[in-house]
């Protein structure tokens, strides 16, 4: 008896799954049935509208977008994220006779954004959007000063000409520092043994360091190989002094890997051989700067050195 009753209880917990079930997946087809319905008539409204085709540009002033006419467009919405699928924000909406805008909010480093805008065009109760395609760029302005450090084409410089304010302490880059771990990785490989001499310096510590440089060899010798607190790269936290910051580092196997392949890391041999009056250094093969990947590519293969590359100049104001 008790054995039925349980057999029972299975059969209608199963039928009741079943029931519920069916009833689960009708009304599911009828919600894919609605979406689909939905989908259809939005690609049809889509297609009769022209997507605006969005282009952009960098001038001076900031980031240029400009985009094709969509056809009785009541407004524009511009949209900007900092990754290609991540959160899009509104930053500026504009009427519809309005085809262009420019992007200024930013400054200092150099920020790779996404852009894209879509065309509101309101019929009766309805609303018809379009988005246009997605544009990827990296913005930067000419010049701009961040709390007193100067970004040109956004890139940090601290260069004779540009100074870094006494209370500016960022410490070692990491990225820097990784890339350079990196490096040193490779270099093992290849039988090389990398290290960092001297990575970051305080104001205070780069002041202590001239003025002993000064006191030693005078002014104007310590001025061509040491630079005054304030203008050394060495308080930006993103250049490095491998192995043996002296001219006796030049003909080592290590200099010659470092030359080579530092660029591939994102480095570049920051105060070259024929550089000098325009870096306002001597030669230092040990001494390198990380740029990045693709703009370090870029500056060595222009053969410029950074003061070239970005047109700007190396000389202190007071002699
Ligand atoms: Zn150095």
């Amino acid at each position: 008896m008790r054995h039925i009753k349980i057999k029972t209880l299975i059969v209608t917990i199963f039928t009741l799954g079943a029931i519920i079930l069916m009833s689960g997946t009708t009304s599911f087809s009828n919600d894919l049935f609605t979406a689909n319905c939905g989908e259809v008539s939005a690609e049809t409204s889509e297609t009769s509208l022209t997507k605006p085709l969005l282009t952009a540009k960098l001038t001076k002033t900031g980031l240029k977008l400009s985009w094709t006419k969509v056809e009785n467009a009541d407004e524009y919405k511009i949209y900007r994220s900092n990754k290609k699928n991540g959160k899009y924000k509104k930053i500026a909406e504009v009427t519809s006779d309005t085809l262009s805008f420019s992007d200024k909010d930013y400054k200092g480093e150099r920020k790779t954004y996404y852009y894209r805008i879509k065309s509101v065009t309101k019929f009766g109760k309805g609303i018809n959007h379009i988005y246009s395609n997605t544009i990827k760029k990296t913005v930067y302005k000419r010049k701009s000063k961040v709390h007193g450090v100067t970004y040109i084409n956004g890139i940090l410089i601290a260069n004779k000409t540009y100074k870094l304010p006494k209370t500016y302490n960022p410490g070692t880059n990491s990225k820097a520092y990784k890339a350079f771990k990196k490096m040193q990785s490779a270099a093992y490989k290849d039988g090389l043994n990398l290290f960092i001499a001297s990575g970051y310096r305080s104001y205070s510590y780069q002041k202590y360091l001239y003025n002993s440089y000064k006191a030693r060899d005078g002014k104007e010798k310590a001025d061509t190989y040491s630079a005054r607190a304030g203008h050394s790269e060495h308080q930006t936290g993103l250049a490095f002094d491998i192995n043996d910051p002296s001219s006796s580092f030049d003909n080592t196997k290590e200099a010659k890997w470092l030359a080579k392949n530092c660029t591939k890391y994102g480095f570049i041999i920051r105060y070259q051989k024929s550089k000098e009056k325009i870096t306002g250094y001597k030669y230092e093969s040990w001494h390198i700067r990380y740029l990045g990947k693709s703009l370090a590519k870029k500056v060595t293969k222009s053969g410029k050195c950074l003061e070239e590359y970005l047109g700007i100049t190396s000389k202190y104001k007071q002699r």
